[in-house]
């Protein structure tokens, strides 16, 4: 198995390819749930994977990158800027770390406490900034996961909506990864429930727009049951190491 590094197998030339079989497969999922494709924005999750090739994604057409390191992240941005993609971060957040994710960040997706919640208020207001964000839910409630339990999200985002640099837009999960879709779908349903939940509460300063969910293995299932955003890596990139 590790006698080629797989990454490498996937050549700059390769990526353009690859985008088009994962932009063809998002549309037909969106049609599928008879869902207009435009709904559905492809977030190319890039962690590991190096410069020139984030570049071809960028050059065949990629316009939101997802990464996991803040410092990763920090390099790639400065060395392929940001006026032709927006960039997210999908990882696990610090606080610590929330000074530079506000400068480098315009969705942060991982959102899972009020303090993290305070700490990148306080930044983003420092630099006049309003940070969007998404919640992110351990819809599974499986003890390994990031994310705030389903049943304290509401009060979370009650809990965030008076901060004023800080703009809500939706929720974000990761759910147990099973190789079968429709093991997951549960899951994906149960993200869209919140979501229609917590828009009913009308809480200022909230938009419950966009629901992060689905990846390689499951973004099809994630479609169908409401994603508007879909992170995606393998697919577009090849394995990571
Ligand atoms: C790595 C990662 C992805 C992409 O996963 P693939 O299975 O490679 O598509 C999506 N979301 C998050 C949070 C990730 O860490």
């Amino acid at each position: 198995m590790n006698s080629i590094n797989p990454i490498n197998a996937v050549m700059p030339e390769d990526i353009q390819k690859r985008l088009k079989l994962v932009k063809e497969r998002v549309e037909a999922a969106a049609l599928s749930s008879d869902r207009d494709p435009k709904t559905v924005k492809l977030v190319a999750v890039s962690k590991t994977v190096p410069v020139d090739r984030v570049h071809a994604a960028i050059k065949a057409g990629v316009t939101m990158l997802g990464e996991n390191y803040v410092q990763e992240a920090r390099e790639k941005i400065e060395a392929l800027g940001k006026e032709r993609v927006s960039w997210h971060f999908v990882g696990h957040l610090q606080s610590n770390k929330a000074k530079y994710a506000v400068k480098l960040f315009d969705l942060i997706h991982s959102v899972d406490s009020l303090k993290l919640a305070k700490e990148l208020n306080k930044r983003a207001g420092a630099l006049g900034k309003a940070q969007d964000i998404l919640i992110q839910v351990n819809i599974s409630g499986e003890e390994t996961k990031s994310g705030i339990d389903t049943e304290q999200t509401l009060n979370l985002v009650r809990g965030i909506s008076p901060l004023e640099n800080i703009a809500v837009r939706g929720l974000m999960t990761m759910p147990p990864y099973f190789n079968a879709p429709d093991k997951v779908r549960p899951y994906f349903k149960a993200l869209k429930s919140l979501q229609t939940l917590i828009r009913q509460e009308a809480i200022p300063n909230v938009d419950m727009t966009e629901l992060s969910m689905g990846m390689t293995g499951d973004f099809v299932a994630a479609i169908q049951e409401g994603a508007t955003l879909v992170r995606i890596g393998t697919a577009i990139f090849g394995e990571r190491e």
